[in-house]
């Protein structure tokens, strides 16, 4: 018996029937005799649906109206569920975010939870009631209503279970578990019984769409134990935690796909110190995170800088630049939106070189050409035209998990 936090997200909580099969798993779970806290997304598109609706009356509504409209997404989930429960004959109540003591900073759309102020809950808990918390909100200083990014209901749950010391904290989802890579790309694709929080960070910060990233970093800050598992199937999930069993055999864990970024290159640049500080300092006094960077060799005096951004910042990134060409000094500067990043991640990568060769032999093979390349202690990371990008997972996968040459090394 134990403390659960179980998450659902909006594909889990879309209708009725799916509504009342999540009910059901909660009071299974809350009949072992464990307490159940649950973390609930809004259900189905409901977010986006708000955010037209916000659309059609204010193109730029202030972002505080825009999370009071969007947590209520999450309320209408929660009261929902809550009432299903009740009608099985179970004891719950549903809390806000605010209710529920989630303190948060002021950074409306995009806010940090600080901290969670548990005593309501644990009193729900002591009088045996199943607590319903609504994901992706919190409340700030000033009083007000935040919401903690898209896909921020993960990091509800993993805030709760770190705060209330849970012994687990299961996130709910339309998938098994986390995949080799997204079974609907390749179908060979297999379910991982588990992965660490540094491979699954990677994962998710690199385009796998199973868990926000955020999530992912406090549950390795604060050792919470995570599971990935469906609400539909019952089967076994994915145990996200910091060592695995397979560390040392297995050289990679998973594939991922991000074609949400943009490369920029800087042409004829001075050869000499200082370039790359101007040019970075600028985009980090703006906000603009940088991924890849390929510097070029000096050619005479001259040399190249390209980089990757969030593709809804490339615009921004070229004005900034463009802004002050006198002060950095470049000759053009060009934007291509027609790439993807493929990346491959796995915990025992470092003492393995053949693991790049590998990859880079896969694209080769297929006729794919790298525009780009980074790599870290656990993942190789290369940057492809976006017409490619299906493709690259494909023969990546096949290379890793198919090629009997591969299995063992
Ligand atoms: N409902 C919010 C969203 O769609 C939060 C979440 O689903 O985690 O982004
Ligand atoms: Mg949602």
């Amino acid at each position: 018996m134990g403390l659960i936090v179980q998450k659902f997200g909006g594909s889990s909580v879309a209708d009725a029937d799916k509504l009342r099969n999540v009910a059901r798993i909660i009071t299974e779970t809350y009949r072992r005799g464990h307490k159940v806290v649950v973390v609930l997304s809004a259900q189905g598109d409901t977010t986006d649906d708000l955010i037209a609706k916000a659309q059609e009356i204010n193109r730029r509504p202030s972002k505080r109206e825009m999370d009071m409209l969007l947590s209520t997404g999450e309320q209408i989930s929660c009261s929902l569920c809550a009432m299903a429960i009740e009608a099985m004959g179970y004891p719950v109540v549903s809390l806000t975010g605010w209710q529920a003591g989630v303190q948060s900073n002021s950074a409306y759309g995009n806010a940090r939870i600080k901290r969670v102020d548990t005593q309501r809950i644990l009193n729900e808990l002591d009088r045996r009631c199943i607590v319903i918390v609504t994901g992706f909100q919190g409340i700030n200083k000033y009083g007000d209503i935040t919401t903690l990014g898209r896909g921020g209901s993960d990091t509800s749950a993993v805030a709760l279970a770190a705060s209330l010391h849970a012994d687990l904290c299961q996130i709910y989802t339309d998938v098994d578990g986390v995949y080799t890579a997204d079974p609907r790309l390749v179908p060979q694709a297999h379910k991982l019984a588990e992965i660490t929080f540094d491979e699954m960070l990677e994962l998710a910060t690199l385009g796998a769409q199973v868990l926000h990233n955020r999530s992912v970093e406090m549950a390795k800050r604060y050792n919470v134990n995570l599971e990935v598992l469906s609400s539909f199937s019952g089967n076994p999930g994915t145990q996200v935690k910091e060592v695995v069993k397979t560390m040392e055999k297995s050289h990679v864990s998973g594939i991922a796909k991000d074609k949400n970024i943009a490369r920029l290159a800087l042409v004829d640049l001075a050869d000499e110190p200082g370039i790359a500080f101007r040019i970075f300092s600028l985009l980090s006094k703006n906000n603009i995170n940088v991924d890849i960077i390929l510097q070029s060799i000096g050619r005479g005096d001259k040399k190249d800088i390209s980089f990757t951004v969030a593709k809804s910042d490339a615009e921004a990134a070229k004005k900034i630049l463009e802004e002050n060409r006198d002060y950095i000094g470049f000759n053009s500067i060009d934007v291509n939106e027609n790439v993807a990043k493929v990346s491959i991640v796995g915990a025992g990568m470092i003492n393995n070189p053949g693991v790049a060769a590998g990859m880079f032999e896969a694209l080769f093979s297929a006729g794919i050409n790298i525009h780009m390349i980074s790599t870290s202690e656990i993942k190789v990371s290369v940057l492809v035209d976006l017409e490619d990008a299906d493709r690259a997972v494909q023969v990546t996968h096949n290379k890793f998990f198919n090629d009997p040459a591969m299995q063992n090394n």
